[in-house]
Order: C-alpha cells, then structure tokens, then sequence
C-alpha cells in the first residue's frame, strides 16, 4: 500500500521531506515531527484549527520539528567530532535574522537548554529581543552586523555576565568605537573578527563571500585589528574567528574550501599571539528545498552530517599542520534549523472560469451581427481546423490554426468582423490548441513551441493566499518550495495547474515547481470537486519567508497555530487569528477610529439614496474579518 502510494506521488514527498512529512493511509498529508512523536494529519489539523474559529489560510508550526533539527545538528557535529577525535567543543548559534518571530525563538531556547547554545543578532531590535530571553548560564550572544555606540555602549555594559556577549567586528571603523566604549566604562566583551574569504560560497547568495563581501575583514583589516587591540591592552578579549560566507550554500566543496581558508587564517593568528579559543564558521548549512540533491539552486549535494564532517576534518587537519590547538566550533545555521518546521495550509477558490467551449453568445438585441451576413472563409476555417484535428495531424494543424488566427484578427483590426465572430474563433482556436497539447502529451512530442503553448495554457488555481506575504522568496529569487494538496494523495492528479494568489499583481504566482530532475511548470492537481474543499499546502517555509514577507495589497498576517504531536493525541493550540484591519490600516499609517468617522461622515455628505445604516453595518462588518477571502466554513468542514 504505502508502496504503491510512493509509486504514484508526483510529489516527490521522500526526497524533499527530510523524513518530516508523509503521506498517510488515507491519502492525508502527514507530518512526522521526529523523534517518537507519532505522525500529525494535516487534515486534522484544519479540522481542530475551525474548531477553535480559525480558517486557511493558516500558517501552521511544528515546534517540535525546530528541536529535532536542533538535536541533529548537534548530534551531527559530535558524530563527526567523535570520528575525528576532535578534543573540542561544539555550539549552535541561532542567528535571529532567519526567523526572529517568537515561538520560534522561544522553542529554539528550550530546545537548546540542554547543549551549549546561543543567539546571534544583527541589529539593535534584535540584540534587545535577543537580552531578554531566558537562557542558561554560559549561553552566548553574538552581535554581528554594523554598530553604533547606543549598541556598542550596551554590548559593553553586559560583559561579564553569565551570558557571553560576542562583539564580532565587521568593518575596520568599528575598532575605535569598541575601544573608545571600553575606555569609558573599563570592561569590555569578548571580541570576535569576522574574516572576509577568498573562497565563496555557491548558489543565490555566492555574492555575500568573496574579497569584494559587504562584511568583513580583509588580511591587512585582520592585521590592523589585531594590533590596535594589542596596543589598547584588550587582545585577551579577542577570542573568536568567524566567517559567513552566505547562505544556502548549494556545494560542499565550496564549504570545505571556505572553512580551510578560515582555520589557516586562525591559526596564523594564533601564531601572532591572538588567544583565539572558538571559530565560528557562520551559516550556510542549506536545505534540500527540491529533493534533489544537486547543487542546484534550491537544493544540495551534501547532508547535515557530511557539513558537518568537512567542517571538522578541515580544521583539525590544518590545525595538525599548522601546529596549533584546535578550536572550539560554532555554527550559525539558521535556515537549516527553521526551514522544515512551518508550512502553509490553504484552499483554492476555484480554478480559472473559461467560458465554455460550447457557449455561443445569443442572438437578442444584437445591433452589431447583420442577420445573414456570411462568415468570413477564415472562421469556417478555424471551425474545420478544430473540428479535424487528430493525433496524426496535430502539429500541422495547429500550425494552420495560428495562422488563421492572425488573418481573423487582422480581418477585426480592419473592422470586418464582428465582436461575436471573433469570440467564435478564438474558442475554436483554444480548443485546437488544448486539442493538439493534449495530442502532444499522449504521443510524447515535445518542442521549444509545445512547451511554450503548454506554458500559456496552464489552469489557474486561485488560491487564498499572498504571495508576498507567504512566500516571498518564490517571487524575489524564483525559489522553489514544495506544493502539494494535503489530501486526495492516494488519487492519480487529473490535472496540471499553476497557483495565482489574491494580489492584483500579476508576479503573485508560484509557476515553478520543485521535481528531482527538473523544475515543474506545472504542478499535478486533482481538479476541483463542487461543494468540496480543496487544500494545498505550502512548505518549508520556516526560515525567512515568516520575517521577509511583506503587506502587499494589505494582506496580512494569516491565522497560525502550533501543533505538537504526542502520545496523547494531537495538540493544536491557536497562536493567531490572523493580522486584523485594524491592525493593517495602522501599519500604513491611519488611525482605525478616524477611518470609522471619515467614513460614517462621508456617507451623510453622498445624501439620502444611501440606505446609511446598512452601509454602516457592513462598513463594521468588512472590517471585523480578515483580508483574504471568507470560505463557506460549512463546505471547508467537509474536508477528508
Ligand atoms: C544570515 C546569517 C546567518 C544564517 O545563515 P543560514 O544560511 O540561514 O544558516 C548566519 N550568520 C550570519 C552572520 C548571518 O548574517
């Protein structure tokens, strides 16, 4: 059974899924949150969340998926310290730009109580989130990215604590303002340089390593560095090395280059004198997003635990070399940890509404059509094309189509055809082109001209959600996330669609699809069922899609809950009901109340064929719901 399922799948679940999600007996998406926690069915999920009076779009959290990639990555780097015999320590350090939202920083705390754990920040709203979480003594904060004193000033006043502040310093200027702090309230944090490498990283984020990087400190910055602190008497504070060579790092050679290039600097620097006890080897640990495990762009060619080996073996091996003492070892693998554990669940509306083949427009009040006129040869052309086609003729049928096509619309330029014949052949014209794609497919013919028709006459799925607020990254970069419907799995899809989101823009779509080989243009669906729901869900959107999206179209946030799965059951506690317009209208800068007076105000003004309190009323009634569109809750309780 679960065989066949495999067989059947299209979607490629086990090779993207990373062991977290299934398909399930039913045909239900399931999602496995490690460990021993028994699996969660989706639909169930949508089930509790209505339940408690939510409704998709809803962003749906597995806390304990976040743990579990925790304990992975710590469970990878002790196998590869243990293989190596690497007499070190290891620490992860959640970088908060990846998703600072806070449930996800809450269970990233908890889960990260047990090991050597911290958080890294890169601006002032960050480092103040990040001071005050509860974190067990010994955790560490690194502070990264540009500086100015109110931030420096409190970095320094927080040293010696039992958190460890990290000041890791980017850019040259930032050493006069750390030393001018340090002067003026005798103390200072520990010191971390952030090295900038010849070697880069590979895939979307290649640019942000490299010696032309945004960030950090080229050999003679290190060398500069490294004495002003000397000469201030604080090089004993200086004691980390870190590079961040981008994210998404779709090559291991690429890492390994990088972390040799690193630990030879570190050890170059140890042999000046520099007490450097840690190297930081930042983020970039990246994710499977198509299952395909290349180094294409949304993918890798290497496991966590294969990271985490290179990262190891390198250092310890240029440490052998160089004679120096190996490192402690940090980690700022934000995407890898957060990546898998949030997806979205929504429905589609409807798909795009054709017009029906068959339909001819009626006769009644038709001023334009002259009674008897006769239609042009190239309408009763286009009317035999469509009605000859086969799948012997099919290419050059549909090639006479297109042309005859060009002379009807020419023909309507020119004022010869009426608006009712035009409609006539166009539907004639669609139909040759469904006719010859479907040909096309059945006898496996594929050309540059197939794929491009193929490419136009993709069904639309409108589906209730943002684009930009959801999954930003797929319109900004063309990254790819799985889609998948969570239920129906066990079916064969019928269909082939593409996703049109609720924005008035036409870039709110997701057209590509992830697939081992490939990238899709088209996604298997199972059609749309009258009277029943159908629900997609969106995943791995738990590493900055949560943060970067954005109120396009004032969509909001949507509803969200977290599940957890235990043995007692499935818990699905509502965290959000969803962003309210209040809310939003505030955000753009108008005051909810004033809207309310403007608007009651402006009715009075527009006179008395304005029924006012009506208006009023579902003025009210608009405003208390949330921006995407309101699904009959009775038909989405009939999902299964
Ligand atoms: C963004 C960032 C990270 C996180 O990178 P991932 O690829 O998401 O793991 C780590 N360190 C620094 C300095 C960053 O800027």
């Amino acid at each position: 059974m679960a065989r066949n399922a495999k067989i059947q799948s299209p979607f490629g679940v086990d090779e993207w899924g990373a062991g977290y999600f299934a398909i399930g007996a039913r045909g239900h998406l399931q999602v496995r949150p490690g460990g021993k926690h028994p699996p969660a069915d989706l639909v169930v999920v949508v089930r509790r969340a209505m339940e408690a009076g939510l409704a998709p779009p809803l962003l749906v959290r597995f806390p304990q998926i976040l743990e579990s990639q925790l304990e992975r990555l710590y469970a990878c780097f002790d196998a590869a310290m243990r293989e190596f015999d690497y007499p070190r320590a290891y620490r992860s350090i959640y970088p908060l730009k990846v998703n600072p939202l806070r449930p996800v920083v809450q269970s990233l705390v908890r889960a990260g109580r047990e090991n050597a754990f911290g958080l890294e920040v890169g601006s002032k709203p960050e480092f103040a989130i990040a001071l005050a979480q509860t974190l067990p003594p010994g955790s560490w904060i690194c502070v990264n990215g540009f500086k100015d004193p109110p931030l420096l000033r409190l970095a320094t006043a927080m040293a010696g604590g039992e958190t460890r502040i990290v000041v890791v310093v980017e850019r040259r200027d930032e050493i006069p303002m750390i030393i001018a702090e340090s002067r003026l309230q005798g103390r200072a944090p520990t010191l971390g340089l952030r090295c900038r490498l010849y070697h880069r990283g590979s895939g979307r984020w290649e640019a942000s390593g490299g010696e032309t990087a945004k960030f950090g400190l080229g050999s003679a910055e290190l060398l500069y560095a490294v004495d002003q602190l000397r000469r201030e008497g604080l090089l004993s504070q200086l004691q980390v090395l870190h590079f961040h060579i981008g994210s998404q790092i779709t090559s291991v050679r690429r890492i390994k280059d990088a972390v040799k290039e690193a630990a030879r600097i570190y050890a170059k620097l140890r042999h000046r004198g520099v007490p450097l006890t840690t190297l930081n080897v930042g983020g970039g640990l990246g994710i499977d997003y198509d299952g395909s495990g290349t180094p294409s762009d949304s993918s890798v060619n290497y496991s966590m635990q294969e990271y985490a080996n290179n990262v190891v073996y390198t250092v310890q091996e240029v440490c052998a070399e160089e004679e120096v003492p190996q490192p402690d070892l940090v980690s700022e693998s934000g995407r890898a940890l957060t990546a898998y554990h949030a997806l979205l669940i929504t429905n589609c509306e409807s798909r795009e509404s054709d017009v029906p083949i068959d339909y001819l427009p009626s006769n009644e009040d038709d001023l334009e059509e002259e009674e008897d006129e006769e239609p042009p040869a190239e309408l009763l052309e286009m009317e035999e094309i469509a009605r000859g086609i086969t799948i012997k003729n099919f290419r050059e049928y549909y090639h006479d189509a297109v042309v005859t096509r060009r002379d009807i619309l020419t023909l309507f330029d020119l004022g010869y055809l009426s608006l009712k014949k035009k409609a006539r052949a166009e539907q004639h014209f669609f139909e040759v082109c469904r006719q010859a794609l479907a040909f096309a497919q059945q006898t496996g013919f594929a050309s540059d001209e197939f794929r491009a028709l193929e490419k136009t006459f993709r069904t639309k799925y409108v589906t209730n959600f943002s684009v930009f607020r959801s999954v930003p990254d797929a319109w900004a970069i063309e990254q790819l996330f799985p889609v998948l419907p969570i239920h129906h799995l066990h079916e064969v899809p019928t269909d082939r669609g593409i996703l049109v989101d609720l924005t008035c823009d036409s870039d709110g779509v997701i057209d590509s699809f992830v697939d081992v080989r490939d990238v899709k243009e088209v996604l298997e669906l199972h059609g749309i069922r009258d009277g029943q729901p159908y629900l997609l869900a969106i995943c791995l959107l738990g590493a900055y899609q949560d943060i970067i999206g954005d109120h396009h179209n004032l969509f909001g946030r949507p509803a969200e809950v977290a599940v957890r799965s235990t043995g007692a059951g499935l818990e699905v506690e509502p965290l959000s009901r969803g962003e309210s317009l209040d809310a939003i209208a505030t955000l753009a800068g108008y005051a909810p109340d004033a809207l309310h007076r403007a608007f009651r105000e402006g009715l009075d003004a527009l006179g008395s064929e304005i029924q006012t309190s009506e208006a009023l009323r579902r003025y009210d009634e608009l405003w208390k719901g949330h921006a995407y569109l309101e699904t009959d809750r009775r038909q989405l309780g009939r999902v299964d």
